[in-house]
């Protein structure tokens, strides 16, 4: 639900999406009119359909369903990109494992390589590189660094502005110190 919406708007979705329906076979079982149903006023409706097919794929395979947690798994299920494996994998599994959504690619472009633009084909793989290569040795640590990872991008080095001066990371960050470190001391 989170792909391309807010999070404000799919609290209370979600919540009335799960008494609906509470498990995986409930999803599966269900004529996709229903499952369209609930996701009314979410938009991208693709995603109600990946879910289902999902859903059914999981089902399938064995009793309960379960959805796997190794990204390389979860990237042969429908709807599942390279950002929701590593998602998946990480705040559900506590799997060491990098995760690049558009917040946590501009924080590690920022950081660490201000010249590479993550938009592009080869700066959007280099960035993964980065998040690879930074990540801490354990699943749980990693568990911490992604999620402070997409806060920063998300509170203190956004799209519109930057608050260096408070920024916990500014001691390690390239831009800072290109273009910041003199003109925005704290
Ligand atoms: S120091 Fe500034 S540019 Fe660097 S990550 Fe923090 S807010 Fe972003």
């Amino acid at each position: 639900m989170l792909q391309q919406t807010q999070v404000s708007r799919v609290i209370t979705k979600y919540a009335e999406f799960l008494h609906r329906f509470p498990t995986l076979e409930a999803v599966a079982e269900s004529r996709p009119a229903r499952v369209r149903e609930a996701w009314s006023g979410l938009g991208y409706y693709a995603r109600a359909r990946n879910l289902q097919r999902l859903a059914r794929t999981l089902v399938r395979h064995g009793a309960p369903a379960a959805i796997p947690g190794d990204p390389e798994a979860l990237r042969l299920l429908p709807g599942i990109g390279a950002y929701t494996a590593g998602a998946v994998a990480s705040f559900a599994y506590e799997r060491r494992s990098p995760l690049v959504d558009t917040n946590a690619a501009r924080v590690l472009t920022r950081v660490f390589a201000p010249d590479v633009n993550p938009r592009t084909h080869a700066g959007y793989k280099h960035t993964w590189e980065i998040a690879r290569a930074v990540l801490p040795r354990t699943g749980a640590a990693t568990y911490v660094h992604n999620q402070a990872l997409m806060e920063l991008g998300a509170l203190v080095c956004t799209a519109r502005s930057r608050a260096c001066p408070e920024c916990p990371v500014r001691s390690v960050c390239e831009s800072y110190a290109q273009h910041c470190a003199e003109s925005c001391a704290p």
